[in-house]
């Protein structure tokens, strides 16, 4: 691919940076250079933030028709599946994941732009009773100038969801995705550019993390920071916003369970909770990444789960296999040392980790699906997002062992129940600490409609489905004497 050196996007033009600095995206499959982009620092977000709040308060953006936003957002949803192959092999390029991955990543993000395309014009307060002579009522207004700060596993997806709900509600937009997938975001402000958004409504900063990242989220002028990443960087941006009082909402990832119970369709399940770790490479917030079986089938499961994950093919994303590498040397590093803790923590491997070191995967960090046992449910390993394909199995004899298990770590994201008994599973589902929980599936198919966040460390506020749109929107209450 030709290396390119791609710009700010800020006030509906394309710029460099201040500092006229660059930097490189690598391909994480071979490590060739793809592409350079902008290093923007505090003066880019500066100028991106002023763009933003300009629009924001101009009379265009203040009297488009709702109906029109959502007109724009359409057209974007149609861009994006128009120019689908070319965004999915952009985004398998730069993230290593494989194609299928890819396409599915970029249908889910036209998918976002179309579903808040259509809420645009349905945002509306109430009336309120209060006291004969008084109409009161609310209206439910666009929050302003939102940052919305992305990480690399999911980089078109992640972007969309927010930015899709943010527009649509009449808000402006201050993008910076994560400094290693820069590509499809810059891909997306180029559809933007000619969807017919006015000028300054959506604006992209490329910069890393401690540059652009934190200049944007302790920024005075912006009224809501939307973050999506670790939990350590997620609190950061918090502190940020906590000094100038701004809202936040935080996706910090889990340590998700698939609990399974003797009497589930053990077909389907095994399945699932394959696909539930190997997905992106085990590289999603959502990820299965415990395994908790009742005892009575561990053993017989637990074989099936590692025939599979053995069965698993392994290579670049470009020949879409099902699982590409790793991110980078950094993540793969950090998945180093997960291991040698969990070697020391007692750890019996039952397939996997290593790296997978083949004729063509030398300079990729290509990590084999990993299946451990034998771990304390207390243990660092047990308790802390791996980010990586590797799922760690515990067992348990009762249905409140199960809960107790499942509740026992710091996140709560999501939880998968595999059960044929209904009533087991609402019981189940009921005592559970996580923003989403699956019976008998895993991920429902992704679902933009549906509310997805965290309990607990895992995060606050809801992306996707209609309560995203409380995000972007502050009430107002009007009372009127008559
Ligand atoms: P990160 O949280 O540091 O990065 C996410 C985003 O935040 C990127 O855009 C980054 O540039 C930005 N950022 C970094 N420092 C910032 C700061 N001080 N202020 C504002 N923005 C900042 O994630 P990482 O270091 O790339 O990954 C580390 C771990 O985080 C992973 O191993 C994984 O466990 C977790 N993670 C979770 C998710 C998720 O979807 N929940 C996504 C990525 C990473």
């Amino acid at each position: 691919m030709k290396t390119e050196n791609r710009l700010l996007y800020i006030n509906g033009e394309w710029v460099e940076s201040v500092g006229k600095e660059v930097f490189e995206t690598n391909n994480p499959a071979n490590g060739e250079i793809i592409a350079k982009v902008q290093r923007g620092k505090e003066e880019d977000i500066d100028a991106a933030v002023k763009a933003a709040r300009n629009a924001f308060e101009s009379n265009e953006w203040q009297s488009f028709p709702p109906i029109d936003r959502g007109r724009i957002l359409y057209k974007i949803a149609e861009e994006l599946r128009k120019n689908a192959e070319e965004i999915a092999m952009l985004e398998t390029l730069d993230t290593g994941k494989p194609l299928t991955q890819g396409r599915k990543d970029v249908e889910a993000a036209a998918l976002y732009f179309e579903y808040y395309a259509g809420m645009a014009d349905k945002i509306f307060g109430e009336t309120i009773p209060v006291q004969p002579g008084i109409l009161d009522y609310t209206l439910r207004e666009p929050i302003g100038v939102t940052a919305h700060i992305v990480p690399w596993n999911y980089p078109l997806q992640i972007l969309s969801r927010s930015v899709s709900a943010a527009i649509a509600t009449g808000n402006t937009v201050v993008a910076k995705p994560a400094e290693d997938t820069p590509l499809t975001a810059l891909k997306l402000a180029e559809l933007i550019d000619k969807s017919g958004l006015p000028k300054g409504v959506f604006n992209l900063v490329t910069g890393y993390g401690s540059e652009a990242g934190a200049a944007l989220s302790n920024h005075r002028d912006v009224d809501h920071i939307t973050f999506t990443g670790s939990v350590q960087t997620g609190s950061a941006v918090m502190m940020g916003a906590a000094k100038n009082v701004k809202p936040v909402t935080l996706e910090l990832g889990g340590k998700s369970p698939n609990i399974v119970f003797e009497d589930c369709d053990q077909t389907e399940a095994v399945d699932w909770v394959v696909r539930s770790i190997v997905q992106n490479a085990g590289q999603t917030c959502s990820a299965g990444s415990r395994l908790l079986i009742q005892d009575s089938i561990k053993q017989e499961f637990l074989q099936k789960v590692v025939e599979k994950m053995k069965a698993i093919s392994i290579g670049k994303g470009v020949d879409d296999p099902d699982l590409g590498p790793i991110l980078n040397e950094k993540q793969y590093t950090r998945v180093l040392e997960f291991m040698e803790v969990a070697e020391n923590e007692g750890a019996k491997f039952l397939t996997g980790g290593k790296r997978e070191r083949r004729d063509g995967l030398e300079n990729g960090f290509f990590f084999q699906p990993t299946v451990i046992d034998n771990l304390n449910p207390k243990s660092y390993v047990a308790q802390e997002e791996i980010f990586a394909p590797v799922v760690a199995a515990f067992s348990f004899e009762t249905e409140e062992q199960a809960i107790e298990l499942a509740n026992g770590t710091d996140y709560g994201l999501v939880t998968g129940i595999w059960t044929k008994d209904s009533a087991r599973a609402h019981r189940v589902a009921n005592k559970i600490r996580a923003g989403q929980v699956f019976i008998n599936n895993y991920g429902a198919g992704g679902g933009v409609q549906m509310p997805f966040g965290g309990y607990k460390k895992s995060g606050f506020g809801r992306e996707k489905g209609l309560e995203a749109l409380r995000n972007y929107t502050i009430l107002k209450n009007v009372a009127l004497k008559y």
